[in-house]
């Protein structure tokens, strides 16, 4: 469908840097199989749907963690706070030996300790997207934390302020949350 030979006119420094003015959090996925719990740095995570609830992550095939969710057939999603820095570092491969992470099982699927959410999810479906993956997980289990989230932006580490004037929850309409 994606031939990965396939020419291409667009430059992929400047697709990179392009990507990167999209400001996004940072997560840790996380899978369990055969016995063994994976970790992955990601930043291509997004919610799919309230009804039922969906996320999403993109994965790149080269991964190892594209073989681990495969098996596992469930993936957690931390997102990391701020100052976590050196977990991102570390489960993307390029940190220093941090401390050992602390995994939690929330409805069976591991996820990190002290983060400032997390989400489980049981694997609903999986796409191509050339020499990545789209998996999509239904929501099992929800955990909230409430600390300051990790931003990450133009390939550098950042920390959000919110502005003093800003508007409440906008959330609330964009999800159509059933009237209480
Ligand atoms: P490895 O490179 O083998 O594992 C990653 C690291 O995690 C290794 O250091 C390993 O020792 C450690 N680790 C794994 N499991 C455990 C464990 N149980 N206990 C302790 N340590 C463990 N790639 C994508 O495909 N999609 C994305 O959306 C994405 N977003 C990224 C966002 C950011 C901010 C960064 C920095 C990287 C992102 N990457 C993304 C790249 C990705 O994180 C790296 O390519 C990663 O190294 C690929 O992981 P891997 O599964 O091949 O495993």
């Amino acid at each position: 469908m994606y031939p990965h030979q396939e020419k291409t006119e667009i430059d992929g420094k400047l697709f990179r840097r392009v990507m990167g003015r999209f400001t996004t959090g940072v997560t840790v996925i996380t899978a369990e199989a055969e016995g063994a719990v994976r970790g992955m740095t990601a930043n291509a995570f997004m919610s799919g749907s309230l009804t039922p609830p969906l996320c999403i992550i993109s994965i790149a095939k080269k991964a190892r963690m594209h073989g681990t969710l495969e098996k596992a057939g469930h993936f957690g999603v931390s997102i990391l706070a701020q100052g976590q820095e050196g977990i991102s570092q570390h489960f993307a491969g390029q940190g220093s030996a941090d401390p050992e992470p602390l995994f939690a099982h929330m409805h069976g699927v591991p996820v990190l300790s002290g983060v400032s959410a997390a989400i489980a999810a049981t694997l609903e479906a999986k796409h191509d997207c050339g020499d990545h993956s789209i998996f999509i997980g239904r929501i099992v289990g929800l955990r909230d934390d409430e600390r300051q989230p990790l931003v990450f932006h133009g390939g550098k580490y950042a920390t959000i302020r919110h502005k003093k004037d800003a508007p409440a929850d906008q959330t609330i309409d964009f999800w159509e949350l059933p009237p209480e």
